[in-house]
């Protein structure tokens, strides 16, 4: 029995389901599952290579999957017999490197394919907007992303933080079921990163528009979005919230990849692990269930430190410390010679050659070997 068309307002914005892509030999993209929410924002987050930008390519319709479906509220865009090219697909891009028109103003590249009342402004015929007052949609778009006075500037009087905005607010004109965004911090000055990201959630979030963001930088995953799909070698590992991913990651790469670690050997006893550290209780059980001996995860601030008599022979040392104001990040070397780096507030500095012992502060992960 045939199933009944989903409807578009209880359909995800974006659903992916077991999409693939090869290239030659290379597998770009293994079964990629997920879904967007209206209103969400995922980050894909991975290392070069790992089928990231190829995935947001498949999802805009720039690259076609061997296999999968992909679904844009409620619309099949892609499956075993449709295929949607991207001006036919309600979905708007924010490249790389912004992309905007350097000889229209800010308010013509962002009015740019809204004429037609459609979304595809790439492939859109140019058409001037200057000298006539904006129409009311680009003036809503400029005072979204905060630029309500720059209208007539052109792209070449703008900073990198306004060329990005203005590529946002161009991609979001036509209100788009979602905005895919290619690194979108990555030409971007380092120290303006920060401020940046906060201000691009705000405008997603206002917008309500589900959105896709590429990065390889795990705080810019971490900090700008609502679910995080950590990719490996075309293959999506962990999806969740951030705390999630940061504290509970399901594999030991995941681990590794969106922080600073710990890993030290376990032994398995009843209700968790021994350890260099001392008896930890395992957040994860059933991921080791079976093993005898595994490694387990400690992040650098659920540990802390307590001064010890140096003369204690199970005293652990500090071998350095950086003091960076609100925290400090200390390495300690245990007695068996495995070093573990903690993060610690700064009532207490602790330097070379003090002697301690190290507190876990809360559960650890395990992982098998
Ligand atoms: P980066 O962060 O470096 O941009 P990425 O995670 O976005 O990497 P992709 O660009 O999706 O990775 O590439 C995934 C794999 O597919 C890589 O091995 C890449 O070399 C390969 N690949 C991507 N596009 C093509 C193409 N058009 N032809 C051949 N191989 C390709």
């Amino acid at each position: 029995m045939a199933s009944a068309p989903e409807s578009a307002v209880d359909s995800p914005a974006l659903h992916v389901d077991r999409v693939s892509k090869t290239f030659g030999d290379t597998v770009a993209v293994r079964e990629a599952s997920f879904e967007v929410e209206r209103g969400e924002i995922v980050a894909l987050l991975g290392p070069s290579g790992c089928g990231k930008s190829t995935t947001l390519r498949v999802l805009a319709g720039f690259e076609h999957p061997d296999e999968g479906v992909v679904r844009i509220n409620g619309e099949t865009a892609v499956d075993a017999s449709v295929w949607h090219p991207p001006e036919r697909r309600r979905i708007g891009m924010v490249p790389q490197d912004f992309a905007l028109f350097p000889h229209l103003s800010v308010a013509d590249n962002i009015g740019f394919g809204l004429s037609s009342g459609h979304h595809a402004w790439w492939r859109r015929p140019l058409r001037r907007l200057r000298g006539v007052e904006a129409p009311p949609r680009v003036r809503e778009m400029l005072e979204l992303v905060g630029l309500e006075d720059f209208g007539e500037r052109f792209p070449h009087e703008l900073s990198g933080g306004e060329a990005q905005r203005v590529a946002l607010a161009r991609a979001l004109a036509p209100q788009p079921a979602a905005v895919l965004l290619d690194e979108p911090f990555s030409n971007l000055d380092q120290n303006l990163r920060a401020s940046l990201r906060l201000a691009m959630r705000n405008i997603l979030k206002s917008a309500n528009t589900a959105a896709v963001f590429v990065t390889h930088d795990r705080e810019e995953a971490l900090s700008l979005a609502d679910r995080v799909a950590v990719m490996r070698d075309g293959t999506i590992e962990q999806i969740g919230a951030p705390d999630d991913i940061y504290y509970r990651p399901g594999t030991r790469f995941i681990g590794t990849f969106v922080g600073d670690a710990n890993i030290l050997p376990g032994q398995r006893v009843r209700g968790g692990a021994e350890t260099e550290l001392g008896f930890v209780i395992l957040g994860n059980q059933s991921a080791v269930e079976g093993s005898d001996s595994f490694d387990i995860l400690l992040r650098p601030e659920q540990l802390a430190l307590k001064p010890t008599d140096p003369s204690d022979p199970a005293s652990a040392r500090v071998i350095s410390s950086e003091y960076y104001g609100h925290d400090q990040v200390v390495r300690v070397r245990l007695p068996s010679g495995a070093e573990v780096e903690t993060r610690l507030r700064t009532e207490v500095v602790w330097h070379p050659d003090d002697s301690v012992s190290v507190v876990v502060l809360d559960d650890a992960v395990g992982f098998p070997r």
